[in-house]
This record gives C-alpha cells, sequence and structure tokens, in this order.
C-alpha cells in the first residue's frame, strides 16, 4: 500500500474531530512529502537532531509536533517552528520551553504527559501530580506557553482489556481537569492512541492519535 492509500484508509475510520499525527520519525523526507501531497500537513517527530535536519527541506505549512523526550537543553532549537510539543514531562522542561517561546515572541502549544502504562520506562507526570502542578498555579505561571491537553501512551501488550483500561483512566482523568479549567480555556486535546492501539484509544475519548508505521510502514533504524 502507498502512503496515500494508507493515509486515505486511517482516515475514513477515524471519527471527525480527532485530528491524526503522522509520526515521520525515521522516515526521509522524500517519503514525509508523498504524505504532504496526499493532504497530511500534521507530522510528528522524536528527535531534535533529526526534527531540525528535515523540518527545513517540507513545505513551512507543515505543523510538526514534538512527540519524544525532550532534553531541556535541546529545546532552543525547535522553538523557533515547533507547533506542539506532546511531551512535557517536568516542570523544568514546561518552564525552558515559555523561555525559548518568549525569546522569540511565541506561544508554543503544549500537552502534559501523563504515565498510565506499566512500564516504567515510559515518562509522564503521574495524575496525582498533575493535579497538584494544575491545582497550585504552577502550570499556569508561564504564559508563553498553552496548555491544551494531555498525552499518554498506553502499555505495550496483546491484552486489549489492559489498553482500554489504561485509555479509559486517562480520559476520565483528561475530562476531570478540564471541567476544572475555566470557560472558553483551550484545554482540548487527549493525544492517544498508536498504530496498534488507536481504535481502542478513538474508542475511549482520544482527539487526536499519533500513528507511524501503518502510514508510512516499519521503520529501519
Ligand atoms: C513512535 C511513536 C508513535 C507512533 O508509533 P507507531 O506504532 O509507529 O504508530 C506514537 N507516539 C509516540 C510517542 C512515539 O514515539
Amino acid at each position: 500500500m502507498s502512503v496515500a492509500g494508507n493515509l486515505a484508509r486511517i482516515r475514513s475510520t477515524l471519527p471527525d474531530g480527532v485530528t491524526l499525527v503522522a509520526v515521520s520519525k525515521f522516515h526521509p523526507p522524500e517519503i514525509i512529502r508523498e504524505a504532504y501531497d496526499a493532504g497530511q500537513r500534521i507530522f510528528g517527530e522524536n528527535r531534535v537532531q533529526e526534527l531540525t535536519a528535515k523540518q527545513p527541506l517540507l513545505p513551512h505549512d507543515v505543523e510538526w509536533h514534538f512527540i519524544g523526550t525532550l532534553q531541556t537543553n535541546k529545546v532552543k532549537y525547535i522553538a523557533p517552528f515547533i507547533h506542539t510539543i506532546q511531551s512535557i514531562d517536568s516542570v523544568n522542561l514546561l518552564k525552558e520551553v515559555d523561555r525559548q517561546a518568549g525569546k522569540r515572541k511565541r506561544k508554543i502549544r503544549v500537552l502534559l504527559e501523563i504515565h498510565i502504562a506499566e512500564e516504567t520506562s515510559k515518562h509522564g507526570f503521574t495524575m496525582d501530580e498533575c493535579r497538584v502542578l494544575l491545582g497550585d498555579g504552577t502550570f499556569s505561571a508561564f504564559p508563553n506557553v498553552r496548555i491544551a491537553g494531555l498525552m499518554g501512551m498506553a502499555t505495550f501488550t496483546d491484552d486489549t482489556e489492559q489498553v482500554g483500561r489504561e485509555f479509559r483512566r486517562l480520559n476520565a482523568f483528561f475530562e476531570e481537569i478540564k471541567n476544572d479549567r475555566p470557560p472558553g480555556d483551550a484545554f482540548t486535546e487527549l493525544s492517544m492512541g498508536m498504530s496498534g492501539d488507536y481504535p481502542i484509544a478513538v474508542a475511549h475519548g482520544s482527539t487526536m492519535v499519533r500513528i507511524g508505521s501503518a502510514v508510512f510502514g516499519e521503520r529501519r533504524y
């Protein structure tokens, strides 16, 4: 199947209002261009060096999302152009994104990453940490970032019931936070679901899926 064919097939299964982020990590600009030519505008990358190499080679209306572990000392390289950072997993990182966005007179949209998987290797705030930081005003202290929602990754397992439970828990937490935000606040995105589990994520309220291999094929590392 072609990239365009894959995109069309995936899009046809996504309900209205669910955004598709095409995860292009490890794929060359020519292949990303195929997706672009098929109408895709939102792409996700997880390594700073790879993203800063590709970004100038693709059209300027691409909306780049950062979805990987981000070291604070590398924020400055993506701050000039990044649209959304989905993987905010510490207050320090948020502070640096705010600082770098301010320097460039930009506002950067961010999602808070919440740890929902069993594996300890996955990053993110716990729900309790997140509640505290939202409640005590820590997260509101940064004028150049816009906290637009949450991101989470389920455990990598064939146990679809477990995956469903994890997504259901994150969705409930998302609703809880959303209800506490001031009216008109742009806290609207729940980013969950990848190639192997996005139908389950969508069934549990995902508003944004991050799909790599089902669009571009297997990655060669
Ligand atoms: C790589 C990656 C994806 C996409 O994974 P696929 O299984 O290829 O769809 C989604 N989210 C994050 C955070 C990733 O690192």
